[in-house]
């Protein structure tokens, strides 16, 4: 499945102004395959604010498409909080129809940029440490819903004489339970007419649907593919993954073999430590015994505690000597740096800080 990006945003752009795809939208503002690539490009290249600011358009174009409230972004910044140390900005957009999702730009030290983004509004897989999924399933985004969080960022960035290096979905939802629309926004964010971001550079973070890893490993993208497997056994998993019932541990390890045969790519396994819940000594020997001998990387996840969630972080120490005992065992590892814990900047939690109740009802 490989759609041409422009065709794509066009057709999203055309649906959001009630017209049936981008064929419908030329047709209705008379425009010409080449005022289409002007209009592409000024909104995903250029990274312009408005149609008005496209000043190679004529007068009365720009002002009908106004008219008929054609924008560049389908996603509206309503809160934006910078943290403490300025490199992590979390941000909470508002769709069209009132949803909100959120997405995080983190500024490394030298050039290098991550993008956080969200690709369903809630989520529908209720791990029970996290607060998206304590809230439940809203709606899929459409791809350019996907998208125009990294455009966002993407111009806030220029603005300041940088661009997005890295990009992850990592933010509200399961990007495999939106296979296609997520893909979609891939596409978008690849294009060279538009962020032009490497594939290698992007990374797509599941619960473990082992089907989807099954259909990705098939795409033959420089994708990277992590999993959020937070547990070595099903023993542990199912305590607080309810997605475990459907693919256990060990179907999750095998699709994620046949993934690596099938590209010879690294897998990035996540895994947040949970004090006294999944980071024991036996976790990590349990843990090393998965990993160990494949091409695979565990990161590990200091948690960001939520309000009303029953769990804690594991202290520092534990977490590094839950490393060592992976490392001891020859398994890469990573201890991921916290960024953003002062504005609360884990999956979920500014959309439940300003909407505490709102979106219980709807899991
Ligand atoms: N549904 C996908 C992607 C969204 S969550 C997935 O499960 O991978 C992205 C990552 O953030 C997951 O590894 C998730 O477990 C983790 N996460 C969620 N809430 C967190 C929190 N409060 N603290 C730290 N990591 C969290």
């Amino acid at each position: 499945m490989t759609r041409d990006p422009q065709e794509l945003w066009f057709d999203d752009v055309a649906r959001r102004i009630g017209l049936a795809d981008g064929a419908a939208f030329a047709a209705a503002f008379e425009l010409r395959p080449y005022r289409l690539k002007q209009i592409y490009r000024a909104a995903n290249k250029e990274l312009l604010g408005t149609i008005d600011e496209v000043s190679t358009l004529p007068k009365e174009l720009r002002a009908a498409l106004l008219a008929r409230g054609f924008s560049f972004s389908s996603v509206e910044p309503i809160v934006m909080q910078r943290s403490g140390d300025g490199q992590t900005t979390k941000g909470l957009f508002k769709l069209h129809d009132g949803n909100e999702v959120e997405a995080v730009l983190m500024e490394h030290y030298g050039d290098r940029t991550t993008v956080c983004i969200s690709s369903q509004a809630g989520c529908a897989f209720a791990c029970a440490f996290c607060s998206t999924g304590q809230a439940g399933y809203t709606r899929n985004l459409s791809s350019t819903e996907i998208f125009d969080q990294a455009r966002f960022f993407a111009r806030d960035l220029a603005s300041r004489g940088k661009r997005i290096t890295n990009i992850v979905f990592m933010g509200m939802g399961e990007p495999f339970h939106n296979y296609d629309a997520v893909m979609g926004a891939v596409a978008l964010l690849h294009d060279p007419h538009g962020l032009g971001i490497g594939h290698r550079h992007i990374t797509i973070s599941t619960v473990g649907l082992v089907d989807r890893i099954a259909r990705f490993a098939d795409e033959g993208l420089q994708v990277n593919l992590a999993i959020s497997l937070h547990a070595p056994s099903d023993r542990v998993r199912k305590t607080f993954m309810p997605v475990n019932q459907k693919f256990d541990v060990g179907e999750v390890m095998a699709a994620c073999e046949r993934y690596v045969a099938k590209t010879n790519r690294k897998v990035f396994f996540e895994y947040v430590m949970l004090g006294g819940v999944n980071d024991t000594d036996e976790c990590a020997k349990e843990l090393a015994a998965l990993m160990r001998g494949h091409l695979y990387h565990v990161n590990l996840i200091p948690y960001n505690s939520t309000p009303d969630g029953p769990f804690a972080g594991s202290d520092e120490a534990r977490i590094w000597a839950f490393a060592a005992i992976l490392e001891g065992a020859k398994v890469p590892t990573t201890v991921r740096h916290n960024m953003g814990r002062d504005i609360s900047a884990a999956c979920g939690q500014l959309r439940a800080e300003t909407q505490p109740k709102a979106h219980k009802a709807t899991a």
